[in-house]
């Protein structure tokens, strides 16, 4: 069984749409999938019904939140769609993000650069805005001369468009997965670059709000991470999830379902289903 449980559409971030994702995934064996887009689940009813494929779909979402500072992503799986609290926060989520891609095109506005937002919601074409949007514009009008320079110099952790202020708060976002019957996974525990005290201390909130798995594995990855990560999810009683975190086609190291494997020997988050 290929099981990936973390992957994004246009509809956020991603490059395909719904249906183009679902062919990918077929294409690359997966039999279990989720589209977990950033604050949204548009991409579900953007699937089309009259296309045949083979996968098994779990609903779900990657939800921004905010823990002691740091911007904490957490992915709801199993989440009924129609559920009246998580469509709510959804709907806050989408404040937020309008809110603070005003504040980001603002910042970047001061440094110099013309007012971004006409180009970068043309970009984003109705999906959520998202600061990969604004990387794009930032190449595209010859400002930098990468997405990855583009979160370096202007957008990554502690410039000027990291603002993470106005995500709803880690223990909101639980509350509302656990609202919907979802299950709560602290997504790509690797990525916030904590410190061991630190990550222990936002894995004992996370349970403590009714957090239930964590991603033990996020695309392909050293074993040791694997090992380390398996740890804490026993320690902490947790499931394991997996995931590629698939946003683009074309890049040999980012395929839907090509994730490291998960230890034999631990529960795994559809194992709780
Ligand atoms: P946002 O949801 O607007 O906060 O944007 C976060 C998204 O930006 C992540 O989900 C990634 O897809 C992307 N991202 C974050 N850091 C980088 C980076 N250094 N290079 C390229 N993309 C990044
Ligand atoms: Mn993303
Ligand atoms: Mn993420
Ligand atoms: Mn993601």
């Amino acid at each position: 069984m290929i099981i990936d449980l973390h992957t994004h559409s246009d509809a956020s971030d991603g490059s395909l749409t719904p249906d183009a994702l679902l062919r990918l995934a077929e294409d690359n064996n997966v039999d279990v999938l989720s589209i977990t887009d950033h604050d949204t689940l548009a991409a579900y009813e953007r699937i089309s019904t009259t296309i045949p494929h083979s996968i098994q779909i779990i609903h779900g979402i990657e939800f921004s939140t905010r823990w002691a500072g740091y911007g904490i992503h957490v992915v709801g799986l199993k989440v009924d769609p129609g559920n009246a609290t998580l469509q709510h926060g959804i709907k806050l989520q989408r404040v937020a993000r309008e809110k603070r891609a005003q504040s980001i095109a603002a910042r970047l506005t001061k440094l110099g650069i013309a007012d971004p937002l006409p180009a970068v919601a043309k970009l984003a074409n109705g999906a959520e805005i998202g600061r990969p949007h604004f990387a794009r514009h930032l190449v595209n009008t010859g400002v930098v001369k990468d997405v990855a320079t583009a979160f370096r110099k202007y957008l990554g952790a502690g410039k000027a468009g990291d603002i993470k202020s106005g995500w709803a708060s880690l223990s909101d976002v639980v509350a509302w997965i656990i609202a919907a019957d979802g299950i709560a996974v602290l997504a790509h525990p690797t990525k916030y670059r904590l410190t061991m005290t630190k990550l222990k201390a936002l894995l004992d909130d996370f349970v403590a709000a009714g957090g239930g798995a964590i991603e033990v594995v996020c695309g392909q990855q050293e074993a040791a991470v694997t090992r380390r990560m398996a740890t804490l999810a026993r320690d902490f009683d947790l499931a394991a999830s997996v995931g590629s975190d698939f946003h683009h086609p074309g890049l040999a190291w980012s395929r839907p379902g090509h994730c490291s494997k998960l230890p034999s020997d631990i529960l795994k988050v559809w194992d709780t289903w």
